[in-house]
């Protein structure tokens, strides 16, 4: 047994957020649109935590940039109370899961399977799920998950950069990628009292743009 939706959006980004604006202006029912994802949180602006996030003072927080605030429309508003976190009712009937992983899709017969064993069946199926960061390991390096080594993809890696600026004060950082996430980062680090050692491999950052 499991449940049945319309509509499944898989992930709970950028992308699901909007395409859930797009839901609520056309109007759902309830119970006709679900959107899974394995953050813990509603739909947010991702770009807000290499930006607003990371500031010293006045720091963008959540609830401040859920989704869709990137596009002067007004927050899907959501309701976080205690016990409602896994799934609760998000907007205008759509139902949110999170902290909810999908591990396989059963396309022919539309349905999800969830790491916990759930399944979730649908008549059309919107896949969101993004980007992940690329671990050290992939570029040849061991040390992935060593104390002090962060990422910046999501909301708990932000939250983990934030505590770990605090706690190092006048202490040093190594940027590896010198793309904007890293030029924005390396900027907040340094705004945070933190001395930065950018590292990437072209003579220039951002060469890409
Ligand atoms: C720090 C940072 C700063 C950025 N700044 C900018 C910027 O200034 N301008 C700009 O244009 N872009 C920026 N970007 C890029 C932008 O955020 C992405 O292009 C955008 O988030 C893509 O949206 P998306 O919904 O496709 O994917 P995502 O936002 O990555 O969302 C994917 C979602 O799917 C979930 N998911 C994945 N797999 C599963 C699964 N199997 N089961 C359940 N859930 C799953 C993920 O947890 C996530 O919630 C930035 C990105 C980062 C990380």
């Amino acid at each position: 047994m499991g449940r049945d939706f319309v509509y499944v959006i898989l992930g709970g980004g950028v992308a699901a957020g909007y395409a859930a604006l797009e839901f609520t202006k056309k109007g759902v029912s309830n119970g006709e649109l679900c959107i899974i994802s394995d953050e813990l949180v509603a739909p947010y602006e991702r770009p807000a935590l290499s930006k607003g996030f990371l500031l010293p003072q006045a720091p963008a927080r959540l609830p401040g940039f859920h989704t869709c605030v990137g596009a002067n429309e007004e927050r899907l508003c959501w309701n976080d109370g205690p016990g409602l976190l896994f799934s609760i009712k998000y907007t205008s009937g759509i139902e949110l899961i999170l902290g909810t992983r999908v591990i396989s899709a059963d396309t022919r017969r539309k349905r999800l399977l969830t790491a916990t064993g759930e399944t979730i069946s649908y008549k059309f199926l919107i896949i969101a799920t993004g980007a992940r960061v690329l671990k050290l390991e992939e570029i040849g390096i061991n040390g992935s998950n060593a104390e002090n080594v962060c990422y910046l993809r999501d909301l708990a890696d932000a939250t983990k950069l934030v505590n770990i600026m605090r706690m190092y004060t006048g202490g040093h950082a190594i940027v590896i990628g010198g793309g904007y996430i890293g030029m924005e980062c390396a900027a907040s680090l340094v705004m945070n009292k933190i001395n930065v050692t950018m590292v990437f491999p072209g003579s220039y950052c951002s060469k890409h743009f």
